[in-house]
């Protein structure tokens, strides 16, 4: 018999647009990557490592280089000290970094808290684990938390929370009493709280990414986990950490020894030489793809989308209802891949339960003539559905 936790589930949302795309000759705004390879003096720098560097296992951790340079990289942005020994694990992308912190830190039967909109890969590895999920609804258009929402999830049993922010893919940065409160409640229940940080350094002007792991008494219980493929906008590079402190780490470095134990040498000799070569990077980045989400929302809006906001990921949703489309999520990203040649990702896809159905998310990290061709093709998808036939009688 297969694991049912897997044979039960469908491919991801990702790659099924994403092989729709292909398959029709789409553009795709629904997978979120850039549409460019990434900085070129970071990939000279894989290039030399590869030719120059060394190809054998590097150390179980990571490599030593790239944990000082991940330490000196959040003491700069984010005014954490972490210690590059005890404190920093190394992981192929954050992906594998989330895994092994779910695998190690639940025993069978604690309960995990969870926030819908929830990023695919964290209930099938939590229910790996043998966690019991509780899962809270976020919905739009502002995503927030709140104390009674909090209160129904959390329970004397719950030993886990995860929380994506900034989060994929609502698009919005927690605000610090958004976080302040989760700090409180993990405190009172004694949880441990894995923060999917990958998005801090894709957060645009005014807003700010706050660690959680700052907040008071949230050092011993935080897992800090980042992605310098996000980071460096090199979304396959997959080279992830997980920070924490050392008794964390030395239990998330136990499953990780065994999940894929190291992670490509050369490629992260690159992300320690790109953390502390980055220079204005990690401002003009940002500032690069806050005008991309602009040109995206201005040209939807000029087309009569209702665009939400977006403070930071590659992500900007529409309110499809109150854009005049009259269909759910999925059907409209169905139709519109099929018939009007543009992918996007329906937000209901990140539902457990009780899903919001109206909201489409596009990704804005493409060049301006195809975000400017998204907009036309995403008009077209919905005029053409005022068009369509009224659906033959069912009786
Ligand atoms: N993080 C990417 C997104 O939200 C998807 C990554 C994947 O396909 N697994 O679009």
């Amino acid at each position: 018999m297969p694991n049912p936790i897997f044979a039960s589930l469908t491919t991801t949302i990702f790659e099924e647009m994403s092989a729709l795309a292909r398959e029709t000759g789409a553009i795709n705004l629904g997978q979120g990557f850039p549409d460019d390879n990434g900085p070129e003096r970071l990939r000279r720098a894989a290039a030399e490592a590869v030719l120059n560097g060394p190809s054998q296992y590097p150390p179980m951790l990571g490599v030593l280089a790239l944990r000082e340079a991940v330490a000196r990289h959040y003491q700069r942005h984010q005014a954490l000290t972490l210690d590059p020994a005890s404190q920093i694990v190394v992981t192929s992308g954050a992906t594998e970094a989330i895994a092994a912190s779910l695998l190690a830190l639940i025993a069978p039967g604690d309960e995990v808290v969870l926030f819908q909109p929830v990023y695919d890969s964290y209930l099938p590895m939590v229910r790996l684990a043998g966690g019991v999920p509780r899962l809270a609804r976020l919905t739009p258009p502002h995503w927030r938390i709140d104390r009674a929402m909090l209160e129904s999830v959390f329970s004397p049993r719950t030993r886990l929370v995860v929380l994506n922010n900034p989060l994929n893919p609502a698009a919005t940065v927690a605000p610090a009493e958004d976080l302040a409160l989760l700090a409180e409640f993990c405190v009172a229940h004694d949880a441990i709280c894995i923060c999917d940080e990958v998005w801090e350094q894709v957060v645009f002007a005014p807003h700010v990414h706050r660690p959680l792991l700052a907040f008071p008494g949230m050092a011993e219980r935080c897992v800090k986990i980042g992605s310098a493929g996000k980071m460096f906008g090199v979304t396959g590079w997959k080279v992830g950490f997980a920070c924490a402190a050392p008794p964390l780490a030395a239990l998330i470095a136990k499953a990780h020894q065994f999940l894929t134990f190291t992670t490509p040498p050369s490629l992260q000799a690159a992300v320690a030489w790109g953390l502390d070569h980055s220079e204005t990077w990690f401002a003009d980045m940002p500032a690069a793809l806050a005008e991309s989400r602009d040109r995206l929302a201005g040209g939807l809006r000029r087309e009569g989308f209702a665009v939400l906001d977006s403070a930071g990921t590659y992500f900007l949703n529409i309110d499809l209802p109150a854009s005049g489309v009259d269909l759910d999520d999925r059907s409209f990203a169905l139709h519109a891949v099929r018939t009007a040649g543009v992918a996007s990702i329906p937000v209901s896809a990140f539902y457990a339960a009780e899903p919001v159905t109206t909201i489409l998310r596009l990704c804005v990290s493409k060049a301006d003539a195809t975000l400017d061709e998204g907009v036309i093709r995403l008009a077209r998808a919905r005029d053409a559905l005022a068009w369509s036939p009224a659906p033959p009688p069912t009786d």
